[in-house]
């Protein structure tokens, strides 16, 4: 914010520099009412998915090792840019009995600029974190883990139990980490250890299969990280599947699960993944919803044309 507002000053006059903070803050309070918060019943469940904001990635970084004609073609088609992906972050939030789930903590203030807006959209959704029972991880990437604590290194959500698979967490944990991905990700390693440090006391692990909170089943999705998970939320005969980063983009991996992602650490795992996701969501009509799919993020998987399409709704 503090960046923001000293490009603005150097660009204008202080007078239009309020002129512009008022209009900016007004469509934003507008904008937000409309766009952060999405909501639907599952059962005896509600649903709500919270934007994060928006993260900014290079096409080269997300799909540089994909066929480029044809990726240029597909974006073009879906009158997408094709020089960067800006995809959402959304955190799915399940309401049941005397549970307040999330699943991922988003951001914080720390990694994007862009992004790390999930404690003010909460406040739009009327959500207190403080009334947050449990926190679920999909995995322990910067803009899944890093919103665990705020600007003061406190814990956003004070009064949650913290749940991640054993294998996810035990990857990051490893003094090996740092040799283990590439240079421009050492951040993540600090970054997930130290957010790790935070909720050492709160944290408990899972294995596959394990039922995280009632009626919630975790589901091994490794690839996109070593221990990826997806979590299955159970009401009656309705069921959500919270995806997280097995599934990234709402064209390209629909239509393309086989091109490789520049983000995925294991990107032949994370393909083979992707690929018996998409067949299970679409064979047995899952509603969907995905961490960096357009908010509000929920929708369905329709076959076709021999590869997949993501449905909102
Ligand atoms: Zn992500």
């Amino acid at each position: 914010m503090k960046n923001r507002q000293t490009q603005f000053r150097r660009a204008f006059g202080r007078r239009d520099v309020l002129k512009l903070a008022g209009a900016a803050a007004a469509s934003l309070a507008f904008a937000g009412r409309a766009l952060a918060v999405g909501r639907l019943t599952l059962g005896d469940a509600e649903i709500v998915t919270v934007n994060d904001g928006t993260l900014t990635l290079p096409m080269s970084y997300s799909y540089g090792d994909a066929p480029q004609p044809e990726l240029v073609r597909l974006l073009a088609d879906n009158a997408m840019p094709t020089d960067t992906l800006q995809p959402d972050c959304n955190v799915t939030i399940l309401k049941r009995g005397d549970r307040l789930a999330v699943f991922d903590a988003g951001s914080g203030p720390n990694f994007m600029a862009t992004a790390g807006q999930l404690v003010d959209n909460l406040a739009e959704a009327g959500i207190d974190p403080a009334e947050v029972t449990d926190v679920v991880f999909t995995h322990a990437h910067p803009d899944h883990i890093w919103g665990v604590t705020d600007d003061f290194d406190e814990l956003v959500f004070a009064n949650a139990s913290y749940h991640i698979g054993q294998e996810e967490h035990d990857f990051w944990s490893s003094p090996d980490a740092l040799q283990a991905v590439p240079a421009d990700r050492q951040s993540f390693v600090v970054g997930a250890q130290s957010r790790f440090e935070a909720i050492r006391d709160r944290l408990t692990f899972l294995k596959a299969g394990a039922e995280v909170l009632p009626g919630v089943e975790a589901v091994s999705t490794p690839g996109h990280t070593p221990g990826h998970m997806s979590y299955i939320v159970h009401s009656g005969a309705d069921q959500l599947v919270v995806v997280g980063d097995a599934i990234t983009q709402s064209i390209v991996s629909f239509a393309h699960p086989e091109w490789p992602a520049g983000a995925d650490q294991d990107q032949a795992l994370a393909i083979e993944t992707r690929k018996t996701l998409l067949d299970r969501l679409a064979g047995d009509r899952l509603r969907v919803v995905g961490y960096h799919f357009p908010h509000p993020a929920t929708g369905m998987v329709e076959r076709g044309g021999g590869a997949y399409q993501f449905v909102a709704g």
